[in-house]
């Protein structure tokens, strides 16, 4: 038996990078998965191929738009009736100086990157089972620390985990766990822009970490292996941030 069997699983930001890895993780783990992208939906598709049972789907999804979201989450409970794991991996960067940051990036950051897990969840809650189900947010180490010229996702990453603690906590009635998993700097297009400026230096184990990295973490914490862990943060990090 694996360890998801017989789970369904919505991963957001699921067309490419770490969502991508996840996606596949949680698939090889035996979940059926529902993989959301923005604009991607050719990546999408080459997601969920993987599935020859044809049971996982492609959504289109702008975690910024409720409108969006509530018509995601329609399909969702008329396609699977139910939600098991929510993974909140969806996220932007915008990085610049401080002084630069322009009001239309703050509010398009902090919207994706957390009012868009607020809204998800709050919408998603009637479709997680009871007992068993499990959301994990993506948030960054950034949100730990800070990050150069990216306040504004910093911030936002920030919140993620405040937003993680207060929904374990309405939500452990219902037994339903909430967990955060934050990466450090991971072999993607995002965190590309790190690569070769010597930051490995300050990473204990002297490497970008890789997605699938994140992706086993967010597994056992989705499975019933991590039964007892709510409300927590799983560094993925290499040890870049302790
Ligand atoms: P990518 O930029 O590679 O992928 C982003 C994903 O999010 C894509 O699937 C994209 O869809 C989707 N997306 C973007 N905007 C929206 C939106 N408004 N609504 C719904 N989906 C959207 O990101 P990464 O894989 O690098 O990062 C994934 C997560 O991990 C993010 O939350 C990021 O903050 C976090 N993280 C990343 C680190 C890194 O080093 N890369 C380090 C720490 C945290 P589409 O393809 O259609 O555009």
């Amino acid at each position: 038996m694996k360890l998801l069997e017989n789970k369904v699983a919505l991963i957001t930001g699921a067309s490419r990078g770490i969502g991508k890895s996840i996606a596949e993780e949680l698939y090889s783990q035996g979940a059926t998965i529902i993989v959301t992208y923005k604009e991607n939906s050719a990546l999408a598709e080459q997601v969920i191929d993987i599935d020859p049972t044809k049971k996982s789907g492609i959504y289109e999804l702008d975690v910024s738009s409720i409108t969006s979201i509530r018509a995601l989450v329609e399909q969702v409970k008329n396609r699977y009736g139910q939600i098991d794991i929510l993974v909140n991996n969806a996220g932007i960067n915008k990085p610049n100086d401080f002084d630069k940051i322009s009001d239309d990036d703050w509010d398009e950051v902090l919207s994706t990157n957390l009012k868009g897990p607020f809204m998800l969840c709050r919408e998603c809650l009637p479709l997680l089972k009871d007992k068993t189900s499990s959301i994990i947010n993506i948030s960054s180490v950034s949100g730990q620390y800070g990050g150069p010229r990216t306040t504004h996702y910093a911030v936002s990453k920030s919140g993620l985990l405040t937003l993680t603690q207060n929904l374990a906590i309405f939500c452990a009635s219902r037994q339903i766990r909430v967990n955060a998993v934050s990466p450090g700097l991971i072999e993607s297009e995002m965190a590309g822009a790190a690569k070769g400026l010597g930051v490995e230096e300050k990473i204990l184990l002297k490497r970008m970490g890789k997605s699938s990295e994140v992706a086993q973490t967010v597994a056992f914490l989705a499975s019933d292996m991590a039964s007892y862990i709510t409300a927590q943060t799983i560094n993925v990090n290499g040890g870049l941030y302790f």
